[in-house]
Formats: structure tokens, sequence, C-alpha cells
């Protein structure tokens, strides 16, 4: 799997919100898009998400620039996702995954299975009303792997949690990174560093840096800045 990035731009009217933006995504990694607020990083995922047309630029996967084959290999979870309190969490992954043309059978395993994964099986039949915030966002990261999709994009999956909720999901991207590709947005540095093999860095919808985190690390220690996004 291969997602390529090349010079991606969105206006908002006169405003650029993401600029001339290139990247390149390659299986089995974890990237974090790491900016303070406004920086872009929603707009970019979105784009890639196929929700947001560019102004110009290029979105390729595996050479494709296909949208819709795009997006049916490409997970994702929004920054703010709508789930509906009344519906259990097993409901709400079948409801996903019919959605995604899974036969009902289908989607009542895949939803099994992935409650399972997620490690919130023993909540199945509960109303995600009644879920905490660190069991919400798990129910939404099944929900964005329903279609056994190449790679994952999640917008800000830690960053409204509570510490015990934030340390659950962060243990949970550990493991899932072992086999997932994943891209996922925080304007936490602590947050990027714990998880990701690699950093974006985005300020004024601009990548101004890109690169390891050791390299980053040891770059920014020769100039004497500090990484902060607060
Ligand atoms: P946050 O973490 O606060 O969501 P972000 O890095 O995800 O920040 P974006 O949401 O991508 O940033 O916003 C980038 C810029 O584009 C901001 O200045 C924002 O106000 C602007 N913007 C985003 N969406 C729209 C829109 N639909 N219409 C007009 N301007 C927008």
């Amino acid at each position: 799997m291969e997602l390529l990035i090349e010079n991606l731009t969105k206006k908002f009217n006169q405003q650029v919100a993401v600029n001339n933006v290139s990247f390149q995504l390659k299986s089995g990694q974890c990237i974090a898009l790491l900016g303070a607020n406004g920086a872009g990083k929603t707009t970019t995922l979105r784009m890639l998400a196929g929700l947001l047309t560019p102004t110009s630029g290029e979105i390729k996967f595996d050479g494709s620039q296909n949208g819709v084959d795009i997006r049916s290999k490409i997970g994702y979870l929004p920054q703010h996702p709508a789930f509906y309190g009344w519906m259990t969490g097993k409901e709400f992954l079948v409801y996903v995954g019919r959605l995604a043309n899974l036969t009902k059978l289908e989607a009542e395993n895949r939803a099994d299975h992935l409650l399972e994964q997620v490690g919130i099986s023993d909540a199945k039949n509960k109303r995600i009303g009644k879920y905490s915030g660190g069991m919400r966002q798990r129910l939404g990261i099944a929900q964005a792997l329903i279609h056994k999709p190449s790679m994952i994009m999640l917008d800000e999956p830690v960053s409204a949690l509570d510490p015990i909720g934030r340390r659950e999901v962060l243990t949970l991207l550990q493991e899932l990174k072992q086999d997932t590709t994943i891209l996922f947005s925080t304007h936490i540095l602590n947050d990027a560093e714990e998880i990701s093999d690699g950093l974006l860095l985005i300020h004024q919808g601009q990548l101004v840096e890109q690169g390891s985190l050791a390299e980053l690390r040891e770059k920014y220690q020769k100039q004497k800045i500090e990484l902060s996004f607060k």
C-alpha cells in the first residue's frame, strides 16, 4: 500500500487552509500529523477521506486517483464522530457494516470480531449513550475498521479524552499499529511521540517538517528549538 499526496491545497474562499502539502505514507507506518489548532489537520484528513474536494493537488492510492476507490480503502474516524446513543455498540457496528455492503451475517461477525479487538466486547449490548469517552473512541476505531481498509485515519483520537480514556486508546493504537497502517492527527507532541514512527509537522497549512522522531529531535535539539503546541 502506498498513499501519495502531491501539492495538496484547499482554499475556503480566499483563505488557504492547506497549502501545497506533499507526503507519502507506506504500508505498516504509523504517522502523526502534528499541529496547533487551525493548522489544517482536519482539512487535510477530510480531503484524504474524500469528504472535501481539494482546490488543487493530487491524492494517489497505489497509483490510483479514483476518489471512490480511495474511499473504500481508507477507514476514517472524524474528530467529533456522531454516534446514536440509543443504539448498542454491536447494533451500531452492524448498521455501519450494512452501510458498507456487508450481509447481515457478515456484519454481525465483523462487529463481534471488532468489539473484541478494540476491547469493548463486554459492553456490546450496552447503549452507546452509557459508554465512557474512551469506549466511544474505541467503538469509533472499530467503525473505521469495518470494511477491512488498507489504512485508517484518525482525527485527534485522544485529544478530548480524560487521562484514563486517553491511556486506553493509546494502548489500543499501540496494538493496532502492529498490523494496521495509521495516520492520525494531534496537537499534543507527547501523543505523537508515544505511538508514531514519524511526524508530519503542519503549521498554518504548510508542512514545515517531516521525518522520523529521532531525526527531528536531533535537528531541534541542535537548533535549541522547543517543540510545543499549546
Ligand atoms: P483543529 O484541531 O482546531 O480542528 P485543524 O488543524 O484541524 O485544527 P482545520 O480544521 O483543518 O485545522 O482548519 C484550518 C483552517 O481552515 C482554519 O483557519 C479554519 O478556520 C479553516 N476552515 C476549516 N474548515 C473551513 C470551512 N468549512 N470554511 C471556512 N474555513 C474553514
